[in-house]
């Protein structure tokens, strides 16, 4: 089946989008885990429409039932790449999905892991994509530093460049779905928690807490989740630092693909994420009409 739309995140940009794709006729998937930022926000006073302080949780779950409640179908999953091909292609744990346009909404991308030397060596060793940089490391000794199912993804993606590919956890243990799991037992796996990255002018060695040391070529970052800043570098997204470049319809430079709320930065509160959700939402609902009057 190829959806109109599909949403990736459901904090209140996405919520938002979805409300405005779905009373349009689009046929709308919303996808998102359960983290959004608002979840921790316990008094929020500040939103339109409110007399009394509600906590975030409470928005969360009276806008997931308000789209609900419009027949929109909500997955709770973690998406771990998105293809472009005839059509997008989202990829999470257990399926892969098709949809004609691409509403981003998943929030600010947090750094997740702190090593010592890891920024250093960024562009000299430690990468953030393997569509981008895997080739480079043809036949070479490469580590994915990564615990989840996305890490056995972009795992994946490199064994077309080496085999000698390792799972560095970082101390912890793999949480994978049964299809990941299977997958994982091609690559060896170092579950030592890492101290530090080390080289002369590029990477060389990868050090661990408890003093031992491997030799390694290349460092592929994909730590817990896949944050709207790794799905931009594998599309050739705008980006400026980490957030998502759009135009004042949230379109970005890639044709039928937008984003909204935090992650494309600026003013990061509950009523801008809702606004461009709605602007983007009116964004992909033109750009599927179009695509059907063609
Ligand atoms: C402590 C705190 C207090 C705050 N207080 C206020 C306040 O008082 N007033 C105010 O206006 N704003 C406040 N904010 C800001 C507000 O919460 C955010 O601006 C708002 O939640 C942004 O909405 P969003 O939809 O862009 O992102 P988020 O709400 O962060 O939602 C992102 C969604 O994307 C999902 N997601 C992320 N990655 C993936 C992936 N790979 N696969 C699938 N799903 C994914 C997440 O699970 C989530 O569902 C506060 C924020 C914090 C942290």
């Amino acid at each position: 089946m190829i959806y109109d739309v599909i949403i990736i995140g459901k904090g209140p940009a996405g919520i938002s989008a979805s409300l405005y794709t779905a009373r349009a006729n689009l046929k709308t998937l919303v996808i998102g885990k359960n983290s959004s930022a608002l979840g921790k926000a316990s008094k929020i006073e500040n939103y339109y429409g409110f007399s009394e302080p509600v906590s975030g949780e409470f928005l969360l779950q009276e806008g997931e039932k308000q789209a609900r409640n419009l027949g929109i179908e909500i997955v709770p999953d973690d998406v771990i790449g998105i293809e472009r091909n005839d059509f997008y292609e989202v990829i999470t744990s257990g399926m892969t999905y098709t949809a004609k346009a691409i509403i981003l909404s998943t929030g600010q991308p947090q750094k997740k892991i702190k090593i010592e030397n890891l920024e250093k060596f960024e562009g000299n060793g430690v990468s953030y994509c393997t569509t981008c940089d895997g080739f480079f490391y043809k036949g070479l000794k490469v580590g994915v530093l990564g615990f989840t199912d996305f890490a056995v993804h972009e795992a994946i993606e490199l064994e077309a460049f080496t085999k000698d590919i390792t799972l560095f956890t970082n101390g912890m243990e793999l949480q994978l779905t049964e299809k990941f799991a299977e997958d994982a037992y091609r690559f060896k796996v170092n579950t030592r928690p890492v101290s530090k990255l080390d080289g002369t002018e590029y990477l060389q060695s990868i050090y661990f807490k408890d003093g031992t040391m491997e030799e390694i070529d290349g460092i592929f970052v994909a730590y817990e989740s896949a944050t709207s800043a790794d799905f931009a570098r594998k599309l050739g997204i705008m980006t400026e630092g980490n957030s998502i470049v759009v135009d004042q319809h949230q379109r970005t430079n890639l044709e039928g693909f937008f984003a909204a709320g935090d992650c494309t930065g600026g003013f990061k509160q509950i009523s801008t994420a809702v606004g461009q959700g709605a602007m983007a939402g009116r964004g992909a609902i033109e750009y599927v009409r179009n695509l059907k009057e063609k």
